[in-house]
Parts: structure tokens; C-alpha cells; sequence
């Protein structure tokens, strides 16, 4: 039985003390509730301070996005071992935003994902399609080929340390969810994909999440589909009391 998990991605929002409050808040609603596993992802600037808040906790970190070198000459970039050092376990890596706003290719994402791994962070791995892909009906060749194009040299071991999130990018941060079924559709298309890269024992360890416009009111129709496994919650994780009527939902 796969343990749901549900993760915050602040975005660029919260300064530090904003983060503080937030964490704090989410920290005292959720206190040693473990039955699904959290974990939030502020902005860099709040790693370290939300890493003091979270470290005693069921609460688990994670960043952004991340480079694929170790060091050197990367004027603005963070490094997997910089992430590690302030107690970052996860890393967001693939978001719409950074391929569509920062024009990250599945060959960069790939080799993040690589590098990720090999310094032993677990990766939340986005994917998803845009509404005109949706409308011409080529919703799972997108996701197939950034899963295979992604996820490139990466073994079955890898994958104990991959989550993918599932985001359908018409309905990031629009208030437009797909609806259970839709979910529950790319959901199981791509476990059927994973066991055919990899195992039937690899798909069904796999957590898959949904994202896209989750909230309060729609995330048990969603996390009750079997294979939506947990959610990566935008707008809604900016304010603990909606954070956490998510997390009693799963
Ligand atoms: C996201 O950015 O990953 C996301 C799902 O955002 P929202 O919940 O705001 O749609």
C-alpha cells in the first residue's frame, strides 16, 4: 500500500519571515501526524531557517529547482550538495514554469534528474500537458516522452527515489482541475508506462501526484482515485489552514 504524499511548492512567494509563520503554522496543525508524508518547498532564501523549524518534525524539505553541475562558474545556480547542506531531502525538478518560463528541455531535465540522484536527493519529477495538447488528443505521447526522454539512463533502483507529479498545465494556477477521472486516466497510463520501462514492482512502489489547482474542497475526489497517490499543491499550500485540510484529506 503506497503512502500518500503531499508536498507545498511556495513558488516565489514568502520572504523569510512570511516562511517562518507559514512553516510554524503547518508545523502546530499537523503535530506528530505522520499517516502521509509532507513536505513543503520554499523559495532557496527560507531553506536553512524553515530546515531549523521542520528538523524535529514529520515535516520534510525540499527545493525548487537545482543545477546540474557540483561547483564552478554558474552565476545564480544552486547545487544538489548546497541544497543537501541545508537539509533539503526532495527536489523539484521538470515544473511547467521552468520549462515553459526558463526554457528547460527534457535533455535538462534529464540531466538534473541524474545529477539529483547521484548526490542522493529524491526527485519530484513534473510532467504534464498543455491545453492544446489536450485538445489534439496527444495528452499521453507529451507525457510519454518526457517520461522517456526524462527519465533516460535512469535504473529501477533510481526510481525508489523519484516521485512523479502529474500536472496538466491548463490547470496550474488557473482554478480549473482536471476532474478525478481525467486524473485517474493519466495516472494509470503512466504506471502502465513505468512497468513497461522498468518493472510491475517498480509501478506499483511508484508515487504519483497530481497537481493542478488542488484545494481544500476537491482533494478527496481526487487522492480517493487509486492511483493518485498524493498531490504537489501550489496556491493552496501558501496558507497553513488550507495546506492542512488537504493533508486530512489524504
Ligand atoms: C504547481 O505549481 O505545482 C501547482 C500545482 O500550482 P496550483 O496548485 O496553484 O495550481
Amino acid at each position: 500500500m503506497r503512502k500518500k504524499v503531499i508536498a507545498g511548492n511556495w513558488k516565489m512567494n514568502k520572504d523569510l519571515n512570511e516562511s517562518q509563520s507559514l512553516v510554524s503554522g503547518i508545523i502546530s496543525g499537523l503535530g506528530n501526524d505522520d499517516k502521509c508524508d509532507v513536505i513543503v518547498c520554499p523559495p532557496f532564501t527560507s531553506l536553512s531557517e524553515v530546515h531549523s523549524l521542520i528538523k524535529d518534525t514529520p515535516v520534510k524539505l525540499g527545493a525548487q529547482n537545482m543545477y546540474f553541475e557540483d561547483s564552478g562558474a554558474f552565476t545564480g545556480e544552486i547545487s544538489p550538495l548546497m541544497l543537501k547542506s541545508v537539509g533539503c531531502e526532495y527536489v523539484i525538478l521538470g515544473h511547467s514554469e521552468r520549462r515553459n518560463i526558463f526554457g528547460e528541455t527534457d535533455e535538462v531535465i534529464n540531466k538534473k534528474t541524474k545529477k539529483a540522484l547521484e548526490k542522493e536527493l529524491k526527485v519530484i519529477f513534473c510532467i504534464g500537458e498543455s491545453l492544446a495538447q489536450r485538445e489534439d488528443g496527444v495528452t499521453n505521447d507529451v507525457v510519454k516522452n518526457q517520461i522517456i526522454n526524462g527519465l533516460d539512463g535512469i535504473s529501477a533502483d533510481d526510481m525508489k527515489n523519484i516521485i512523479i507529479a502529474y500536472e496538466p498545465i491548463w490547470a496550474i494556477g488557473t482554478g480549473k482541475t482536471a476532474s478525478p477521472e481525467q486524473a485517474q486516466e493519466v495516472h494509470s497510463f503512466i504506471r502502465g508506462l513505468i512497468s513497461e520501462k522498468f518493472s510491475s514492482e517498480t509501478a506499483e512502489n511508484l508515487i504519483i501526484q497530481y497537481g493542478g489547482s488542488v484545494k481544500p474542497d476537491n482533494a478527496s475526489s481526487l487522492l480517493s482515485q487509486p492511483d493518485i497517490d498524493g498531490a504537489l499543491v501550489g496556491g493552496a499550500c501558501l496558507k497553513a489552514d488550507s495546506f492542512l485540510s488537504i493533508i486530512a484529506s489524504a
